[in-house]
């Protein structure tokens, strides 16, 4: 079964500076250099993927964005800032989610049809953000963690593909972060900080699990965590101690194990098809049995009603 390789690309540092200290600023060059490497490795695979790109990336890394494109990636939109959706009001998210996505694709020449939001933002108070999405062209959304998460997810959402039917007639595609029940709860499987904090095996069985179900994986990564022992410098802002502690604890967690994610990744690549999410849900949707037998495959179908 062929299953989604999804990348956030983004810079590390300058999302502390907007979560720490509420402070925009330029992508480092490093975040290029991961990226490229990153991409090195999907070349040596013959693997594609789905890219969820930063406007500021685009912005300040045109050839990286470029070579995404060149390489045969699917562009998708991440955020112009690495802003989580509920920062914005409706009229804000419509105004620079269109922006963002007009600067990739002026750069790749290129449509972009995909989004994931920040940090998986799309919770049950944003799910306005998916009509404006609908609007602005994105047929492809990756964004909701079927799982209850301290800083994110729908608990009750579909766990599969699916198409949420908007009310207005339109529908989008939903391919949700990964996960699998098991031994009473649910666990999220693929990627992030589930790829480095754990052993392979983890990774490993999930994907199994899923394909068991008749279900791809979702598997995504950040360049960073490609980026071994980074250099972290303070970031200027953090005044209490409280923070400077949150601060702390927080690059902790992010830093640990980064030098498992490369032989993690190759290990999953060598063993598991993985591909960008339209080929992925094109070839799910020929796999799905028909309704009956001369009409077209029974895709899930979830009203954006039912979900809130
Ligand atoms: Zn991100």
């Amino acid at each position: 079964m062929l299953n989604a390789l999804t990348v956030d690309v983004e810079d590390y540092y300058n999302q502390l500076a907007i979560d720490f200290c509420d402070r925009i600023e330029p992508p480092r060059p490093q975040s290029e250099v991961d990226t490229h490497r990153m991409l090195d490795l999907f070349a040596e695979f013959r693997v594609r993927t789905t890219c969820f790109i930063l406007g500021e990336m685009a912005e300040h890394f045109p050839s990286l964005v470029r070579r995404i494109a060149d390489e045969g990636h699917q562009l998708g939109v991440h955020a112009y800032y690495h802003h989580q959706v509920w920062r914005h009001t409706p009229a804000q998210f419509r105004e620079i989610t269109g922006r963002a996505i007009k600067t990739i694709e002026d750069v790749a020449g290129r449509t972009v049809d995909a989004h994931r939001a920040v940090a998986f933002s799309i919770v049950k108070e944003t799910l306005w953000a998916l009509p404006i999405l609908a609007d602005l062209g994105i047929v492809y959304d990756s964004s909701i963690f079927p799982f209850k998460g301290r800083r994110y997810g729908i608990a009750t959402s579909a766990r599969g593909p699916h198409r949420i039917e908007l009310p207005d007639g339109r529908s989008l595609w939903e391919f949700p972060l990964s996960t699998v029940d098991a031994f009473g709860r649910r666990w999220p499987v693929c990627g992030g900080g589930y790829l480095r904090h754990f052993p392979l095996t983890y990774s490993r069985s999930g994907i199994r699990r899923l394909h068991a179900e008749g279900l791809p994986a979702n598997l995504y990564l950040h360049p960073y965590e490609i980026e071994v022992a980074p250099r972290i410098a303070p970031i200027d802002g953090l005044t209490s101690w409280r923070q400077r502690l949150k601060f702390r604890f927080f690059n902790f967690h992010q830093l640990r194990r980064r030098a498992e994610t490369l032989p993690k990744l190759r290990a999953l690549l060598s063993e598991f098809r993985f591909g960008p999410i339209d080929d992925v849900l094109r070839e799910w949707t020929a796999s799905l049995a028909p309704a009956s037998g001369a009409s077209p495959p029974s895709i899930p179908r979830v009203r954006l009603a039912q979900i809130a």
